[in-house]
């Protein structure tokens, strides 16, 4: 036992709520750490009041004790559950303390008795608080045992729960409601008594003085009230994760602490299916303004979530996607009917004489659709074929169960619907039962079927952070992800990038000249042998149209890298920069017949993607060994202007028209060498180009003349913090499974992106800012869209950053924009940045592909020159 000493708190010292759930308390080392947060809370000079939930499982053996019809299957359950802290106070080194005592007295007894004159529900209601009633007997004994005087309270001579008109017999008392107001005189009252004080989560007491339960996880919802009748400084929920994530954290290891929330999106993520706050726990606490702090009790140091009143400055974004499970679709027919004054009353109305709130409505011509979600509703009884059979009076019904609600949650939700294409298309292969949208326009929601859901999550979460709907680079928002903080050793960080170790010499080539690409030689390298390592690749071709430096061609030819081209201008950079031996692919694109001429006066493999040039041009192709590239009917990428197949692009010739291209290719004396597909770019999924080269090798067995395979490029680079980047090694092992299938052909790949991205960097520097309304602040930097069309263009993601400032604090919220006379000459929007000034230094990172090569002299202002860091 230690001591602890203290100065004596003054009479108004300030309250601090600290609830601990479940698992917080099911173990003598979470207690040693329970001692150790509230002596330091005392310590600091706030009065304490602990809340505790039963030691985990302890609930759910209670509910099943109520279950029982027999008395003596009754008690052996309350003995077992006795048997837990009977263990726990072993641990402790405790003696039975009498309050303890009292309580198992008291759950044998009601167990033995059974419901008896207190009605079948009041005692459920006195047997499932058992919980909460002998976990904080535990407690004070073992905080007052070890030098933390603590006195046990009855949560029930503090919390009085209201009957509410809308509420039936079984919600008030097993999903029973609290109406806090400022208790001057319980504050007062308990101050007189002592300074740290443990009480029971979950239980309150009605006007009738029966004990009631505040609904499954009710024990936040407890601290949320004290909270604010005692007008405390702070709610801590202490538990088993750091805070609120950006998806359920243990589906999603990608999942993203949220540091800091206001308390409508804090309540948004809570009732759409965040466990870790009870729904009802943050309305007690925004009047009286009551900031709400989340923390992990076996590990006090990591930051937490800190949930607020204030609604701040930051970037329009997804803040999380959360799925509640155990959903119930009532789905009513009104045959003509629902146009009818007074239908939807009748139907409203036996939802709530049953008792059942509902959550989501959708509606049609002759159906209405609604959901019933379990954590708001007493989904566990019959109550759902009674309502259905009370609803068939005035319609049809059917009952769709069960379902998941999967909601994306973030403030300003409708102008972010446009970066969603991807997750839309998601749900677009599923059966969507109904879509949401709240009218606050902080949540859109999809219901599906259950099942679905488990995979769905982790995808899902992705393509948000890969579409920049979660804006994790926002780091004052997005913490680490769980793998990160909880991750079993290995730390996925972010892959550092080779200019971070390169400052002074980035500002000392920005001190020359801006606007400057400027690209890191051995980053190339590196790409290069990794995907020389592909043992089922065996040529790989650079597609020059990524960048066409002298400098950066030789480098690759170097590292053994084929070449693409699909221009005369390109095979021309290409010939002039690299030796004979290197090979080279020419697959153009509604290209004129003199290229064609030209290039094959070139050593070039030519490709052809169209039938006119075979049909009209046959001559030039006599005698001549060509690929064809075909469209898979399918394209792919992250954005719609960069996927190249499908009928909506340009690219291929379709299926439908092989045989005829065959045809024509034969009378014209040609062979057809080879097949090539190329779906899009951006592609971060290492299973695509298994599935093309399967594809395209079970088109080439029909053919027959067919000896290569080109499965095109696209490979992607993660551009969002977060982003999962492509497997190479699962890439090597798919493209091997479909080899052995298929060994007779060679397989070719032609990837640009890949290369070249990530080593090359932007150098601007800042001309001036500007402030428009409250917070919308433009920097603006001497090069734009004339330099880097990307974010234009494709609504490209490039990372920014002030590197006259780099490691300063990021403070400051920009539109970053360059001088061209365009409304889309933005370079970057919501970015954070320490607080910039004139003739800083920025960078623009991953700007190696399509940057330079894409630039004009728009405007006529000068196209930024290029250096090579060898
Ligand atoms: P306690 O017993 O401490 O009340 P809960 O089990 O009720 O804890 O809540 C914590 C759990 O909530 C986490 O362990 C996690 O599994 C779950 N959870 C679901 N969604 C989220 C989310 N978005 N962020 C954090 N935790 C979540
Ligand atoms: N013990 C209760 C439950 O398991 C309340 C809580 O833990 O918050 O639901
Ligand atoms: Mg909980």
């Amino acid at each position: 036992m230690r001591e602890i000493a203290n100065a004596p708190l003054s009479a108004n010292a300030p309250w601090i709520v600290m609830k601990f759930g479940g698992t917080s308390v099911a173990t003598v080392a979470r207690w040693r750490n329970i001692l150790e947060l509230a002596a330091t809370r005392r310590a600091e000079g706030a009065r304490v009041l602990i809340v505790v939930s039963a030691l985990s499982g302890i609930t759910d053996g209670l509910k099943q004790l109520c279950t029982h019809t027999e008395s003596k299957r009754r008690s052996e359950a309350a003995a077992a559950l006795a048997d837990r802290h009977h263990a726990l106070l072993a641990d402790m080194a405790l003696t039975m303390p009498e309050t303890l005592g009292a309580r198992l007295a008291d759950l044998a007894d009601l167990a033995e008795t059974g419901a008896g004159p207190l009605g079948e529900l009041a005692w459920q209601a006195r047997v499932q608080a058992h919980g909460e009633l002998m976990s904080s007997a535990l407690g004070a004994a073992f905080l007052s045992a070890n030098g933390l005087p603590t006195a046990w309270l009855d949560a029930r001579d503090c919390l009085a729960s209201v009957a509410l008109p809308n509420q039936n017999e079984r919600t008030r008392l097993l999903s029973a409601m609290v109406e806090p107001h400022y208790d001057a005189e319980l504050s007062a009252r308990l101050a007189a008594q002592g300074e740290v004080f443990i009480t029971q989560g979950f239980i309150a007491r009605d006007e009738e003085g029966r004990t009631v339960l505040l609904g499954r996880g009710g024990s936040d919802t407890s601290a949320a009230y004290l909270g604010a009748l005692l007008r405390a400084q702070r709610v801590e929920i202490w538990t088993d994760v750091a805070g609120m994530f950006s998806a359920n954290p243990r589906q999603v290891a990608g999942a993203r602490l949220l540091q800091r929330l206001d308390y409508e999106e804090a309540q948004e993520i809570a009732s759409t299916g965040a466990k870790v706050l009870h729904p009802r726990c943050l309305s007690p606490l925004r009047e009286p303004r009551v900031p709400l702090l989340i923390k992990d009790t076996n590990r006090p140091e990591l930051e937490g979530t800190a949930i607020g009143p204030e609604v701040r400055e930051h970037a329009p974004s997804i803040k999380a996607i959360s799925a509640r499970k155990g959903i119930t679709l009532i789905s009513m027919e009104s045959v003509g009917m629902w146009q009818q004054v007074g239908f939807l009353a009748d139907v409203f109305d036996a939802f709530k004489r049953h008792g059942l709130s509902v959550d989501l409505i959708g509606s049609a011509e002759t159906n209405v659709t609604v959901s019933l979600d379990p954590t708001e509703n007493l989904l566990d009884s019959d109550a759902i074929a009674a309502l259905a059979a009370d609803l068939a009076r005035v319609c049809r019904v059917k009952v769709i169960a069960p379902c998941a609600a999967i909601t994306l949650v973030g403030r300003g939700m409708r102008s972010m619907l446009h970066k969603l294409s991807g997750v839309l298309a998601e749900f677009g292969q599923l059966r969507v039962h109904l879509i949401s949208q709240s009218s606050n326009n902080l949540n859109i929601t999809f219901v599906v079927d259950e099942d679905v859901v488990d995979d769905m999550l982790p995808r899902l979460h992705e393509l948000l952070i890969g579409a920049g709907a979660l804006r994790t680079d926002d780091s004052l928002v997005f913490g680490p992800s769980w793998q990160a903080l909880y991750g079993a050793g290995e730390q996925v960080l972010p892959p550092a990038q080779w200019w971070q170790g390169d400052i002074p010499k980035l500002l000392a080539l920005a001190q020359e000249r801006t606007p400057r690409y400027v690209y890191n030689v051995p980053t190339i390298r590196a790409q290069a042998r990794r995907l020389k390592a592909l043992s089922a690749v065996d040529r790989v071709h650079f597609a020059v149209k990524a960048n066409t430096h002298p400098g950066i061609l030789k480098a690759l030819a170097e590292e053994g890298m084929a070449f693409e081209c699909v221009s005369p201008g390109e095979l021309a950079a290409v010939m002039a920069a690299v030796p004979e031996s290197a090979p080279i692919l020419f697959t153009p694109n509604f290209a004129a017949r003199r290229d064609f001429v030209a290039a094959l006066k070139t050593r070039a493999t030519i490709g052809i993607d169209a039938l006119h040039p075979i049909e009209h041009w046959g001559d030039l192709f006599a005698g001549r060994d060509i690929m064809l590239r075909v469209d898979l009917g399918r394209g792919l990428g992250h954005h719609e202007k960069v996927r190249t197949g499908g009928t909506g692009s340009k690219f291929g010739v379709p299926i439908e028209h092989i045989d005829r291209f065959l045809t024509l290719a034969h009378e014209a004396g040609a062979r057809v060498i080879g097949l090539h597909a190329h779906l899009g770019s951006g592609i971060l999924d290492a299973a695509h180009w298994g599935e093309v080269y399967s594809q395209l090798a079970a088109l080439a067995e029909r053919i027959g003349s067919i000896s290569i395979l080109d499965i095109g490029g696209g490979l992607g680079v993660p551009s969002h913090p977060g982003e999962t980047p492509l497997d190479m090694t699962a890439l090597d092992r798919v493209l091997k499974s479909v080899r052995q299938a298929y060994p007779q052909f060679q397989v070719w790949m032609e990837p640009g992106r890949f290369l070249v991205a990530d080593a090359g960097v932007l150098l601007a520097r800042v001309t001036q800012e500007k402030e428009k309304g409250a917070s919308v602040r433009y920097l603006g930097i001497d090069t734009g869209m004339n330099s880097l069309i990307r974010p234009a263009l494709y609504d490209a993601w490039h990372d920014i950053a002030n590197i006259s400032r780099f490691g300063e604090a990021a403070t400051t919220m920009y539109q970053v924009v360059g001088p061209i006379c365009e409304s889309g000459d933005v370079l970057g929007s919501d970015r954070r940045l320490p607080e910039s000034k004139e003739d800083d230094v920025i960078l623009i990172g991953q700007a190696g592909a399509y940057g330079a090569v894409m630039s004009s002299r728009y405007n006529l202002r000068d196209e930024a020159d290029e250096v090579l860091l060898p």
